[in-house]
C-alpha cells in the first residue's frame, strides 16, 4: 500500500493525479468513464465517438466508496482523480497526443476479444515517448462466452465464480494479449500477480457494462500514482496550465477550457496565451469549474459561478477550470 515514508507535509499538499484514457476506437473508453461516473455520455454521442476532450473529476470520497469491497486499507492521500477522456478515432491523433502530454498516468484500454489494435500501439508509443505511467484495462470480459456478471464486483471475486471453461478462455485471451505486448517490447501481467511493478505493467480486467474490475482499476490508479509520483504530485504554487480548447459560448463570449495542474488563478489576473498571430494578453473575467463527477461536455459550468470568489482552494487547483477572457 502507500509508503509510510511520505513526509507529512507532502501528504497534505498533494494535487490530484491527471489520468487519460487511451486506446483503439470501440474498446470502451467512453463506456468505462460512464461506468465509473454512473452516467451515459457514450449513447448521447454522434456515432458513439468522443468528439472532444472531456474530463471528469472524481473526489477521493467517491473512490473510497467505490473500492471498499477490496478492503485495501489504502490511505488515499490525494484529494481525487481527474480523468481526461481522449477521443479514440483515428482523425483525432492530434488531440490524443495533447491529452497524453498532459496526464500523469493513463488507462490504456484493450478489448479482450480483439487484443492489440493499430491505435492501441499508437497510444502505447505516445505513452512510452513521454514516459507516462499507465495501466492496461482489459475490457469487455463480460463478452466471454457464458460469463456470469456480478455488478461492480472486484475482478478476483468474479473470476473465481466463473466456470472452469470461462476461466480457461479468460486465461487464453490474457496470455495472447501479454504476448502481443511482449512483441511491442513491453512486459505486462495481471496486476495482482505482478511481482515486479515498475518494470512490468499492470493489467486490470474490466467490464464497462457490468462494472466488474472497476474498483480494482480505481484503487490501482490511486495507489500507483501515490507510490511513484509523490514529487510530481506535490502541489506547487506556480501556475501550470494547459489549454485544451478555445471556443465561443453564447452569453459568455470566448472561453478557454484549461486544466490547471498547479498554481492558483484569480479573476482579474492577467494571462498570456498563444494565438495564431502571436501572444494574446488578456484578463480573466470569470472562472468556472464543473461539478465533481460530471463530465465537462455536459453543460454544468454555468451553475458553479457562485463558487468563483473566493475560490475554494481544494476545488480550484484540482479540478479542471474554465477561464473566460475578453
Ligand atoms: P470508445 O470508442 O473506445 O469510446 O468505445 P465506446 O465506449 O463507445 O464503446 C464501444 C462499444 O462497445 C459500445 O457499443 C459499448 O456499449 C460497447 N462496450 C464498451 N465496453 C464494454 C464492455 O465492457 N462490455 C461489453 N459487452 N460492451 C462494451
Amino acid at each position: 500500500v502507500v509508503s509510510d515514508s511520505i513526509p507529512k507535509q507532502a501528504e497534505e499538499n498533494l494535487r490530484s493525479p491527471i489520468c487519460c484514457i487511451m486506446g483503439h476506437v470501440d474498446t470502451g473508453k467512453t463506456k468505462l468513464l460512464d461506468c465509473i461516473r454512473g452516467t451515459n455520455v457514450q449513447e448521447g454521442e454522434a456515432g458513439g465517438i468522443t468528439q472532444q476532450i472531456g474530463a471528469t473529476y472524481f473526489p477521493a470520497e467517491n473512490i473510497r466508496e467505490r473500492t471498499k469491497e477490496l478492503k485495501a486499507d489504502a490511505k488515499l492521500n490525494v484529494p481525487g482523480l481527474l480523468v481526461i477522456d481522449t477521443p479514440g478515432h483515428e482523425s483525432f491523433t492530434n488531440l490524443r497526443s495533447r491529452g497524453s502530454g498532459l496526464c500523469d498516468i493513463a488507462i490504456l484500454v484493450v478489448d479482450i476479444m480483439h487484443g492489440l489494435e493499430p491505435q492501441t500501439i499508437e497510444s502505447l508509443n505516445l505513452l512510452r515517448m513521454r514516459n507516462t505511467e499507465f495501466i492496461v484495462a482489459l475490457n469487455k470480459v463480460d463478452r466471454l462466452y457464458a460469463w456470469k456478471a456480478q455488478r461492480n464486483a472486484p475482478i478476483r471475486k468474479t473470476l473465481k465464480q466463473q466456470s472452469k471453461d470461462v476461466q480457461n478462455e479468460f486465461d487464453r485471451r490474457l496470455i495472447e494479449v501479454i504476448t502481443q505486448f511482449k512483441e511491442q517490447g513491453l512486459n505486462t501481467e495481471l496486476y495482482y500477480k505482478n511481482k515486479d511493478m515498475g518494470e512490468t505493467f499492470n493489467i486490470v480486467p474490466t467490464s464497462a457494462i457490468s462494472g466488474e474490475g472497476i474498483p480494482d482499476l480505481l484503487l490501482l490508479l490511486i495507489q500507483w500514482s501515490q507510490k511513484t509520483m509523490i514529487e510530481k504530485l506535490t502541489f506547487r504554487n506556480e501556475v501550470q496550465c494547459t489549454v485544451l480548447e478555445v471556443k465561443v459560448i453564447e452569453g459568455h463570449g470566448t472561453t478557454i477550457d484549461v486544466v490547471l495542474v498547479n498554481g492558483v488563478l484569480h479573476e482579474g489576473d492577467q494571462i498570456v496565451v498563444c494565438g495564431l498571430q502571436g501572444p494574446i494578453v488578456t484578463t480573466i473575467r470569470a472562472l468556472l469549474t464543473p461539478h465533481p463527477m460530471k463530465e465537462l461536455r455536459v453543460k454544468v459550468w454555468f451553475c458553479v459561478l457562485p463558487f468563483c470568489r473566493p475560490f475554494p482552494f481544494s476545488l480550484f487547483f484540482l479540478c479542471s477550470s474554465y477561464v473566460e477572457y475578453l
